[in-house]
């Protein structure tokens, strides 16, 4: 078996060619990485470079762990910890994991916990001889980023047992011959939904997304009944990035009979554990069918391998990954996948934005190698070109503004994860800058918990807005001019009170809060309806943006009850997380290197098939709207 022979040369290496002979007990697999453990760390530590040679010899790369035998008490080690980290750097938290011999640091400030060029942590292993793991405490409390990192503590026996065993299959014996890549398309082709794509080599079955349309009822999964996917052969699972139309279907492949890893970057799998049990949270209460539990997402949670972007990872014999920044939302990536060694390249874009963002740098355009370009084209078609980011800005402030004068309130239904914090920096820096003042904002829904994970993941926002978070008064999320709705007797109290403006989910009004606002606030002219995202065909939002008057709603007990739209309805295009037409084709002119074929999707009616023949027209190279259930032979 092709594992144990690698385990079995790196302990050729290390004994014969290295000092460390006489220290390492054990070596092993923690997902693609290798697990070097070891009874005495000073010796492995003073020998730095040697560790980088042979890393790079293997081309793995090395995790070094303690020997459970050396690790010195918890409530020692406890005790040295605090006196060795500054006080300013404000730890909250302390937890040990023995499976792994791991210590979990949470401070306030990381910097500080960890020194200069990472002295301060090294010293602290010595004394302890536990790994330390120091991570940011979230500024805003944050029940799912404390609920994920408890449970992935207490698990961490289990997960050492399943990064075991995936890092056995990932390094196994490649046992088919042939260099053919395919790809088929399971959902999100020709529609926005329910993103899925199966990449197959003769080696290797992997996953690319897996979504749900949470709009739609009769074209709400994936199709999972294709032939050629048998879940339990898949490799890997990659989530782009945590929308549920590209993560909200990926606990159902653990309830049938999927136990390998999926691959994605930390704030995606915080966020897409937020949506998916939103998800569930309501289909219950609406009392609709169920595809999975709460106890699928857990285990879901469990079999996350966490990528940064730029870590280079071999999830198969044949096929190894690189996130890189998408600008989307936040921890979205562009995947790019490596085939055989220099066989292959695809870049799937996920949903990408290629401009700057109030929150994120625009997407990553160079990438070593690359032969098939996969984009979305949610703003594809040859009309969907969007105003300058600015110019939509001042739109939005002017009905804004113009709302509030007249003594009315605006209603943003906004996603939880993405346009919302996007509207809430543009307000916070308005009013520092003086020009926007005396109403306030107020945050309902999931919107408040998305924003604690936004200051969970700092070094995910763009460059500017990361220090301001960093400089703790400045943290724009943190202004006292937002306040989170706390109960239903605190958003009638909202209702009835004083002009505000009023960020709600769902996004395009397919359930949540935003739906008793509209029903309390349509009929007052006075107040605003403002949509700032994308309104897929069929949901609510994009029939009353399209002008519907009477707007019929489900309300309690199942009756039926007719809204009256006196309000002003308004959409302000140009806040999108997705690029619109000019920017995706900027975005593949300055593409390097250069594709030869490009596949459209993610995208209404005829938009991906426009932008398909735009793009072919511009740059001469083959491209394809592929509809559902197609399969594209890529080499
Ligand atoms: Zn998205
Ligand atoms: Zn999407």
């Amino acid at each position: 078996m092709a594992a144990e022979k690698l385990l079995e040369e790196i302990k050729n290496i290390v004994r014969e060619e290295t000092p460390f002979a006489g220290i390492v007990s054990g070596i092993d697999f923690e997902g693609p990485k290798v697990v070097i453990y070891c009874r005495d760390l000073d010796l492995l530590m003073e020998n730095g470079e040697i560790i980088k040679d042979l890393a790079r010899r293997i081309r793995k790369r090395i995790t070094l762990r303690p020997d459970p035998s050396i690790l010195t008490d918890p409530e020692e080690a406890k005790k040295e910890i605090i006196s060795m980290i500054p006080p300013e750097a404000n730890i909250s938290e302390i937890i040990f994991s023995p499976d792994v011999g791991e210590v979990t640091i949470e401070a306030e400030k990381p910097g500080i916990a960890i020194g200069k060029g990472g002295d301060l942590l090294r010293q602290l292993m010595r004394r302890i001889r536990w790994t330390p793991r120091i991570v940011r405490a979230p500024p805003i409390e944050s029940e799912i980023v404390k609920k994920i990192r408890h449970s992935m503590i207490k698990a961490s026996g289990e997960r050492q047992k399943i990064m075991r065993k995936i890092g056995r299959r990932i390094h196994r014996e490649p046992k088919a011959r042939g260099d053919w890549v395919r790809i088929s398309t399971l959902g999100g082709a020709r529609e926005v939904g329910r993103s899925c794509h199966l990449l197959q080599t003769p080696e290797s079955r992997v996953l690319i997304d897996c979504g749900i349309n949470v709009a739609s009822d009769d074209r709400a999964f994936p199709h999972l009944e294709a032939p050629e996917l048998r879940i339990e052969e898949l490799d890997a699972v990659i989530v782009s990035h945590a929308h549920l139309d590209h993560s909200g279907f990926v606990p159902y492949l653990y309830k049938y009979g999927y136990d390998g890893p999926v691959y994605c970057t930390p704030p995606t799998r915080d966020l897409s554990v937020l949506l998916q049990m939103d998800y569930v949270d309501i289909a219950e209460r609406e009392g609709k069918p169920l595809p999975y539990g709460k106890r699928d997402i857990k285990n879901f949670v469990k079999h996350v391998v966490p990528l940064d972007f730029g870590d280079v990872t071999d999830i198969s014999p044949d096929i190894r990954i690189t996130f890189h920044n998408a600008g989307h939302i936040l921890g979205s990536s562009i995947v790019h996948i490596h085939i055989g060694e220099g066989l292959y390249n695809v870049v799937y874009t996920g949903d990408l934005k290629f401009d700057r963002t109030r929150l994120f740098s625009p997407a990553t355009c160079n990438f070593p190698r690359l032969e098939t370009l996969i984009i979305e084209s949610t703003y594809g078609g040859a009309e969907n070109i969007q105003p300058f980011r600015r110019d939509a800005e001042n739109e939005f402030l002017r009905i804004v503004k113009e709302t509030i004068q007249r003594g009315g309130k605006v209603i943003v239904p906004a996603f939880a994860v993405g346009r919302a914090q996007e509207i809430m920096v543009l307000l916070d820096d308005c009013r520092r800058l003086g020009t926007l003042d005396g109403f306030p904002v107020y945050l309902d829904g999931m919107i408040w918990e998305a924003t604690a994970i936004h200051t969970a993941y700092p070094e995910y926002l763009r460059p500017g807005l990361r220090e301001q978070i960093f400089r703790h008064d400045e943290n724009p999320f943190l202004s006292d001019m937002f306040e989170q709705i706390r109960d239903s007797s605190h958003r009638a109290e909202v209702m009835d009170g004083e002009p505000s403006v009023i960020i709600s989910t769902a996004g395009m009004m397919a359930g949540g809060p935003v739906i008793e606002y509209f029903r309390e606030l349509a009929p007052d002219p006075r107040n605003t309806l403002v949509f700032v995202g994308y309104q897929c065909e069929g949901s609510l939002g994009r029939r009353i943006q399209k002008g519907w008057r009477e707007v019929p709603l489900r309300v309690e007990n199942g009756k039926r009850e007719v809204v009256k739209v006196n309000m002003d309805v308004k959409t302000v295009e140009g806040f999108s997380g997705h690029s619109d037409r000019t920017q995706l084709i900027n975005y593949v002119r300055r593409l390097s290197p250069k594709p030869t074929r490009i596949l459209c999707l993610h995208g209404d009616d005829n938009r991906p098939s426009d932008l398909a023949s735009a793009l072919h027209k511009l740059f001469k190279v083959e491209t394809r709207a592929p509809q559902n259930l197609e399969s594209i032979r890529l080499r």
